[in-house]
């Protein structure tokens, strides 16, 4: 018998699938909205709070999880913390699942980020992937997969996944934008990539699963475009004087690169927080005294394609992580500021 093809739930929030359409900007540019990259910040700790699960399950979860720390700059912490960044279920019935890098900040804390209903191969490794932020493999662009549509609508409509038509599009048939995916070619043997069979593409070359994080997943985790061991992590951050009398200049000096700061908010009130520059970057701001809880982000809110926060802070310490709107290939300068509005 075939074997049966377990696709995973690639969960994004109703927010997001909302922003995944062209749109015009201001200054008439059309350009998709959205895709601001979902990585946490370069060294982040993330807690990690099990749901149930039987030890042999947990272990492997943690076993799995550890597989990517040994190429990326973050850290897994299994303290079972109450509002840990990730909670992970063992709900059987519910497939193998996970929201999306910060995403997961989304969560009310007491629901699961996670699930894994089935530990088959790599299925741990696959899920702790999407927990730091990356995508399906078999919706990388790059990969041009032509799918026989009614095959595989077919074939996801009954079990074990039982999705309606328009989960079908979205975990499988939507190829993702080319700037929210990573920037490496299609990689046949990325842990990101499902198994799926020869008769749901028009090539007839199926997938192979794969158990253990390939070659290209190791060396984009530990590239500039994710978490650098070599690069400084949030630990490093640049400290900014609220009202500076200058702004800070910067740059993102080489492809993917990721700039972080820090400020100390002494007085509570609404603060700003943008960048200035002929740069196209992408800001996320965390806190108070918290590197993973994400308040707000933003692309161009600023002047041209600067980006701009504005937030009513609480006295505390927060950070801020400056990105390239194209990972890819995009570097420059910008200068940074932050106020007391
Ligand atoms: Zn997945």
């Amino acid at each position: 018998m075939a074997k049966r093809p377990k696709v995973c739930i690639d969960r994004v929030l109703p927010m997001q699938e909302m922003r995944m359409q062209s749109t015009v900007r201001r200054g008439g540019r059309v350009r998709a909205l959205m895709p601001i990259g979902k990585l946490w910040m370069n060294g982040t700790t993330l807690r990690v709070r099990f749901l149930g699960g039987s030890a042999a399950q947990q272990a492997k979860a943690k076993e799995q999880a550890l597989w990517w720390t040994q190429f990326a700059n973050l850290n897994f912490d299994f303290n079972n913390a109450p509002n840990a960044e990730i909670r992970i279920a063992f709900d059987s019935n519910d497939g193998a699942w996970s929201y999306i890098g910060t995403d997961n900040r989304s969560i009310p804390s007491n629901q699961p980020t996670m699930n894994l209903g089935f530990m088959d191969g790599g299925t741990a490794a696959h899920e702790f992937g999407h927990a730091i932020g990356l995508a399906h493999e078999h919706q990388n662009p790059a990969g041009g997969i032509e799918w026989n549509e009614s095959v595989v609508l077919r074939s996801l409509a009954g079990p074990p996944n039982n999705w309606d038509e328009a989960t079908i599009r979205h975990n499988v048939l939507n190829k993702y934008m080319v700037d929210q995916v990573k920037g490496t070619k299609f990689d046949p043997d990325s842990i990101m990539l499902y198994f799926f069979p020869g008769s749901w593409v028009k090539s007839g070359l199926g997938t192979h699963a794969n158990d253990v994080i390939s070659a290209m997943d190791k060396a984009f985790i530990a590239s500039a475009e994710a978490y650098p061991k070599s690069a400084p992590t949030v630990a490093d951050a640049r400290e900014l004087k609220v009202n500076a009398v200058t702004r800070t200049s910067a740059a993102i000096g080489k492809a993917g690169e990721e700039d972080l700061y820090k400020f100390a908010v002494t007085s509570a009130g609404r603060h700003i927080i943008d960048t200035r520059g002929p740069t196209d970057v992408v800001m996320k701001m965390f806190g108070p005294n918290s590197q993973t809880a994400l308040i707000a982000e933003d692309d161009d809110s600023g002047l041209d394609t600067n980006a701009r926060i504005a937030a009513d802070l609480i006295p505390g310490t927060y950070y801020a992580q400056v990105r390239h709107y194209n990972r890819a290939s995009g570097v420059g300068n910008y200068t940074i500021k932050v106020r007391r509005a």
